[in-house]
């Protein structure tokens, strides 16, 4: 009889604003949801949009530091520790999967904020190893969705792929009022995007920005948007998508959250 084996389903979450990481909310919920549905990871690779490097990296160390990469927040933002164990192995294992692509060993970054203030509501005990790796901010979209080809093993080795950033991200006018109606613009390009990613038009999604006139202003700078290729990638033929959790806080801060394959998990 053959060994069962799970799919780990891989997950793209909107992150928006840090103080999430102390929030419960709706977003929250949906996040913890999610976590609460799918198997027990062994471990997590994350793709933050606040790791944006030239060329590409991965995390290595054994107790990632918790980088509080924001300003103009709470004190007790700042005090928040998020001390999950790193994953060596993992970090090596991406490295491999890489190849021929170079990957740095990084010992100096840790988990940003893009990372645990998701994961203080995924895994609140801090208790399943996490990696990082980054985004190669010198390349084209087109090279992020291929790189993320060569993860596709990880689903089937127990690890959660989470990338997250943001499908609307323009944080230069932003509306900081409560209660802010999402700009008509940000609507229509989350909804093209929701409509892509049914569809599985993953052209397009990697041509975002002739997604129409609401894309310059909706992705005007390519890291929150880029770990959606990501997760996007790696969702297998004939396997589900669902959307967690939507809405656009502050006008232009998106929230999609889309889980891609069986939340709990496939049995092969
Ligand atoms: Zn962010």
């Amino acid at each position: 009889m053959s060994q069962t084996k799970t799919r780990m389903p891989t997950v793209f979450v909107g992150h928006g604003s840090p103080m999430n990481a102390l929030s419960k909310n709706r977003y929250t919920d949906a996040w913890r949801q999610i976590a609460t549905t799918m198997p027990r990871p062994n471990a997590v690779l994350c793709i933050s949009a606040h790791w944006y490097t030239q060329g590409t990296a991965v995390t290595v160390m054994e107790k990632p530091r918790t980088i509080h990469d924001f300003g103009g927040f709470p004190q007790a933002l700042f005090e928040v520790q998020y001390p999950a164990p790193g994953d060596p192995q993992l970090a090596a294992r991406v490295r491999e999967l890489l190849a021929p692509v170079e990957v740095q060993m990084d010992r100096g970054w840790g988990l940003d904020h893009g990372t645990w203030s998701v994961l203080a509501h995924f895994f609140p005990q801090a208790n399943v190893p996490v990696v990082q790796l980054s985004l190669d901010g010198t390349e084209s979209a087109q090279f992020h969705y291929d790189l993320a080809t060569r993860l596709a093993p990880l689903r089937h080795e127990g690890v959660l792929i989470l990338g997250s950033g943001s499908v609307v991200h323009n944080l230069g006018i932003l509306n900081w009022s409560k209660n802010a109606p999402p700009f008509d613009w940000a609507i229509r390009f989350n909804e093209k995007v929701r409509d892509s990613l049914l569809k599985r038009d993953h052209r397009l999604l990697i041509d975002y920005e002739n997604i129409g006139p609401e894309a310059p202003l909706s992705v005007p700078t390519p890291e929150h948007y880029l770990p959606l290729l990501y997760a996007a990638r790696l969702q297998e033929e004939g396997e589900p998508l669902s959307f967690a959790i939507d809405g656009i806080e502050n006008g232009s801060i998106g929230m999609l959250a889309v889980v891609f394959g069986d939340a709990r998990g496939h049995s092969l």
